[in-house]
């Protein structure tokens, strides 16, 4: 309870201020990019060489004609989430800082490994989640250290980020976005207006993420613990790259630049979208074939049978049932199933 009053107040004095990176200032540097004022400028992320090898991160930084807020959009902790890595690509390019106010962190591809071995869920240099090691620390293994700096230089400097996502090569998924409370209401309104504006019609409200800056597990949370309003999008799905999935990646980052007035326009926010209390996951119980028997975004009620898995002669082991009614957010896309793997996440629609 103390930890939270005190989070709260740290949260209340940032967002008191001005914002952490308003930018006055003639350049804007990240990593090897330097952008001077109404600039687009590439470079890297330097990860040194520790006990294991080095990391180079692309980024780009737009910076904007005229001063403004500044939005840091990652892709990529994920290699395998292609839709996100390319909505990025696509955003490097539209982005024009003429009409820019304020400045863009874009980094459209964080785990290079995955991306290029073809590996899902983790960096397959150290075998670990890039998702699950913020803040990182200086002196670990490449996932940490690619964290670490990604905390310094992404997330201390912007004052909202966008973490992109979606299905990885082994995920079925339907579109959402995550809303995390954080408990402060100045900073769960923005980042909610924020979630409204990209676009996507569900949502997840996310009450149990860690409130700990100095143990933020995810990214999205390494930036709402600092004070930065913030959340994370998916969309995509089984190593697909499909139009309607990077467009709304899209679209939705563009409304939300909109909303906080770092491009003309107006924002274009989702209307009643529907808003999941909790998520229900379906683990395997049996190793072998798994078949799926409804497809994302389906709604189950509790007791459905949702797929099955057999052993490798086809004798049923497992009968997979959504563990409550709801709306199947994803559900494996591939036969490989290991005994203990996610099958499904159902989410329960608040009533
Ligand atoms: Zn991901």
């Amino acid at each position: 309870m103390a930890q939270w009053i005190l989070i709260g107040l740290c949260v209340g004095i940032v967002l008191g201020a001005a914002p952490a990176g308003a930018q006055d200032r003639a350049t804007f540097t990240v990593g090897t990019a330097t952008a001077a004022r109404g600039q687009k400028a590439v470079g890297a992320i330097e990860v040194p060489a520790g006990v294991d090898a080095a990391l180079s991160i692309p980024v780009v930084v737009v910076h904007g004609a005229t001063s403004g807020p500044v939005l840091a959009i990652v892709a990529g902790l994920h290699g395998t989430e292609y839709a996100s890595i390319v909505a990025v690509e696509r955003l490097i390019h539209l982005l024009d800082p003429a009409e820019l106010s304020g400045s863009v962190v874009l980094v459209p591809l964080v785990n290079v490994p995955s991306f290029e071995q073809k590996v899902p869920h983790v960096n397959p240099v150290d075998g670990k989640n890039m998702n699950r090691m913020f803040p990182g620390r200086p002196d670990g293994t490449q996932t940490e250290r690619a964290s670490y700096l990604i905390t310094q230089q992404v997330v201390e400097q912007c004052d909202h980020l966008i973490d992109l996502h979606g299905g990885d090569l082994d995920e079925s998924l339907r579109p959402y976005t995550y809303w995390t409370k954080t408990g402060n209401e100045p900073q769960d309104s923005i980042s909610k207006a924020m979630v409204l504006a990209f676009g996507l019609d569900t949502i997840i409200i996310s009450a149990d993420r860690p409130t700990d800056p100095g143990a933020s597990r995810y990214l999205e949370n390494t930036a709402s613990t600092r004070g930065k309003p913030s959340f994370t999008a998916e969309a995509g799905h089984a190593g697909t790259v499909e139009p309607e999935d990077v467009d709304a990646l899209v679209n939705g980052s563009l409304s939300v630049l909109r909303y906080l007035k770092m491009l003309p326009g107006a924002a274009t926010p989702v209307e009643s979208p529907v808003w999941i209390e909790r998520l229900a996951d379906v683990t395997s119980e049996a190793t072998g074939i798994f078949t799926p028997l409804v497809k994302r975004g389906a709604y189950v009620q509790r007791g459905m049978e949702i797929g099955y898995v057999t052993d490798y002669v086809g004798r049923r082991l497992f009968d997979a049932r959504a563990p409550e009614s709801g709306v199947i957010l994803y559900i494996r896309a591939v036969p490989s199933m290991t005994r203990g793997e996610t099958i499904a996440s159902v989410g329960v629609v608040q009533r």
